[in-house]
């Protein structure tokens, strides 16, 4: 397991890591003992961070953070430290499950709406058909189910539990029951399972070769726009960090 270091965006911390890294990371933690925790934020996460110490905490504490979005890598490299590439949640799932299926692992699917974890299940196992699903639970839950859903995942055998509750949601709840838990390792993935579901459609290759997705975003589902809002923002509050010299 290669540590290649990390950079310091906004005071969260991310690791320098191409795909292929970030792959080897999460075989090496396959085969550990403790519980990881692999999360993938965007800008957007990272200037909520700055706002949120729960949700800065949990990233603080991440095993793999990597950059989900192609504003985390221009942000790297206005601190001169470049992040070799985005390496995108759902991307990272995706090629993280072919690993799975290789080792023999099984996985634990928890969020979206009621049915899509099932469904995405059905659609992994069409495509992974060595990967052993061992169970799914909707997003939609109370605070007073969480004990019988850790008693669920615990139980099921899972070695990989991919929580897709939304930002910052998925990434508190892993947080806060990092101890509970015995899968060895939990992975916020966002709104993948959608996508895998079929449910939502993600842009096409040449947006996301060109650094392009978030504008494919924006004109397929504008409602996103007024969290887009916050990406000149952070923008900004990038060069006045990095001005202020407050790099790691
Ligand atoms: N979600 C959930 N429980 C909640 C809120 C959201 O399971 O209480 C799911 C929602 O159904 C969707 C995903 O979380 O599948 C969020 O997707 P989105 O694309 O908004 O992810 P983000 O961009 O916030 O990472």
């Amino acid at each position: 397991m290669g540590n290649s270091g990390r950079v310091r965006i906004l005071g969260i911390e991310v690791d320098k890591v191409d795909m292929a890294e970030a792959l080897e990371r999460l075989t090496g933690f396959l085969g550990g003992e403790v519980l990881r925790m692999v999360f993938t934020p965007n800008s957007e996460m990272i200037a909520a961070a700055l706002n949120d110490m729960e949700l800065k905490h949990a990233l603080d504490n991440g095993d793999l953070v990597v950059p989900d979005g192609i504003g985390v890598v221009y942000a790297s490299r206005i601190y001169g430290e470049p992040l070799p590439e985005r390496v995108a949640g759902y991307d990272l799932m995706m090629e993280f499950l072919g690993v799975i299926e290789r080792e023999k692992k099984g996985i634990f699917l928890l969020g979206g709406n009621p049915g899509i974890a099932q469904r995405a299940g059905g659609k992994i196992l069409q495509r992974f058909p060595g990967i052993m699903v061992k169970g799914c639970q909707h997003g939609y839950f109370g605070d007073e189910d969480v004990p019988d859903i850790l008693k669920k995942i615990n139980e099921s055998g899972a070695d990989v539990l991919f929580v897709a509750l939304g930002s910052p949601k998925q990434e508190k709840w892993i947080y806060s029951n990092r101890d509970k838990l015995s899968v060895k390792i939990a992975m916020g993935v966002g709104g993948s399972f959608d996508v895998i579901a079929g449910e939502v459609k993600r842009a096409p290759a040449v947006f996301r070769k060109a650094g392009l997705e978030w504008f494919y975003r924006l004109i397929t589902q504008p409602w996103r726009a007024k969290r887009m809002a916050a990406l000149p923002k952070f923008a900004l509050k990038v060069i006045m960090d990095r001005k202020g010299g407050r790099r790691a």
